[in-house]
């Protein structure tokens, strides 16, 4: 079969969602993209995803798979977790909710420590957001707190801000000061107009002191590096629209003071007095966004989120993936590689049930494995970008024969539908 260039493709790599991407396909394989993204070609890989179907390791058809999985989950109903992991659908997202529904179980996401305290610190705070587009072409002061795109959001700058011209900044990079903040081994991005280096100690005070600088309020002399800091929050002011950057879902390796994200959404909603910004959180790719946005149509929470009493209730303090142990049963929807870390102890005791891409080669036992496409490569939907925007997939590889997570997924709840519900008592 002749090469064929696709596009354009929505990349799910990261959470930027560029939409624009151009994809080169041989004989099923994808071979090259288009501008290029070492994320987005780690994401898309060549394509190929595995198609098996398992029972207790061994192969199984279909619908011998979901027959043993409906048995275990409608054996588990108020004791069952439902984990929606990333690379899948909204709509595959949200039917793995009715299905939480059913079983009356509790749900929890890979939404990672940090943003969840993003979004509880918003809960508290509100949040001055906007989209990536009116950051485009409105920011004209651009501040990455404790963080460099490049790495993990390789376009973000180039699409986004700093870089590009926007309807309200034409001269695109030189028409923008950009400040970078360095908070310990968490590094803003090089070649900015202004730098500030904090040790992690000093974090949440600069952020106070930028924040009061904001408001109004008189603070007198500041030692360095917070007198730095007040003059930073100064030329923000200035400025006609504001965007603050930060990363909301960072690695392992660090602990970040965990009042940092409160601390910026203070800091965005403060900036609305003098002037306008938005707070731009960087958020980790696969259709993260998506669970939420599903959790928050279906219950009006955007996490942490259980059905046991037959209604929606909600526990943010507590996950549901580290309690995953008292549970009876375990549904992972989705990539579970993201997740197989944290339920590693529990799925040594409590029977696990995998739909998603690469369910078969999870490092988790699984009694019942279906491998799926993943969606934006094999499978198409809607997909939530960073900023909560949904985008349309036009996955390249629609026609390679993966199996639908959104299709197994329903088929799942038709099974367990066809079951005579039982209550909890
Ligand atoms: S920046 Fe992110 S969404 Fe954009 S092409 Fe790269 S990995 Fe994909």
């Amino acid at each position: 079969m002749s090469p064929s260039e696709l596009g354009p493709v929505t990349c799910l790599g990261c959470g930027c969602g560029c939409d624009d991407l151009r994809v080169r396909v041989a004989d099923g394989r994808i071979t090259d993209l288009s501008p290029p993204c070492p994320v987005a070609r780690a994401w898309f890989g060549d394509g190929r995803v595995p198609g098996a179907v398992r029972v207790n390791g061994r192969d199984a058809s279909v619908q011998d798979a979901l027959r043993e999985a409906a048995t275990v989950l409608a054996g588990a109903v108020g004791r069952a977790l439902v984990v929606l992991a990333p690379d899948i659908s909204v709509q595959a997202q949200g039917t793995a909710l009715a299905l939480a529904d059913r079983l009356r179980a509790a749900v929890d996401s890979a939404t990672s420590d940090a943003a969840a305290a993003g979004l509880l610190a918003a809960q508290r705070r509100g949040r001055a957001a906007a989209t990536l587009g009116e950051l485009r072409n409105r920011a004209d002061a651009v501040l990455f707190w404790a963080v460099d795109p490049g790495p993990r959001y390789p376009r973000y700058q180039s699409r986004y801000a700093p870089d590009p011209v926007g309807t309200h900044v034409p001269e695109g990079r030189s028409g923008r000061t950009v400040i970078s903040v360095s908070v310990g081994a968490d590094r803003g991005p090089g070649s900015a107009d202004v730098e500030l280096v904090l040790a992690p100690d000093q974090e949440i005070p600069a952020l106070s002191v930028m924040r009061a600088v904001a408001l109004g309020n008189p603070l007198g002399e500041l030692p360095a590096p917070l007198d730095a800091a007040a003059a930073i929050a100064g030329r923000l002011m200035k400025a006609r629209y504001v965007a603050v950057v930060h990363e909301a879902e960072p690695g392992q390796q660090q602990a970040r003071d965990r009042y940092r994200a409160e601390g910026l959404l203070g800091l965005a909603n403060a900036l609305n007095g003098p002037t306008r910004a938005a707070l731009s959180s960087l958020r980790a790719g696969g259709n993260r966004n998506g669970a939420e946005a599903a959790l928050t149509w279906q219950t009006g929470y955007p996490m942490a989120v259980s059905f046991e009493g037959g209604t929606p209730a909600y526990a943010p303090d507590r996950r549901a993936l580290t309690g995953a142990e008292a549970m009876s049963a375990i549904l992972v929807v989705g990539a579970a590689a993201t997740v197989a870390s944290a339920l590693e102890s529990a799925a040594a005791k409590v029977p696990v049930i995998v739909v998603g891409p690469r369910a078969s080669e999870a490092s988790l036992p699984a009694r019942v494995a279906i491998d799926t496409g993943v969606a934006g490569i094999h499978e198409g939907g809607t997909a939530y970008r960073m900023d909560d925007v949904p985008l349309p997939l036009s996955p390249p590889l629609a026609e390679a024969g993966a199996r639908s997570a959104a299709e197994t997924i329903a088929a799942l709840l038709e099974e367990v539908l066809a079951r005579p519900e039982r209550g909890t008592g």
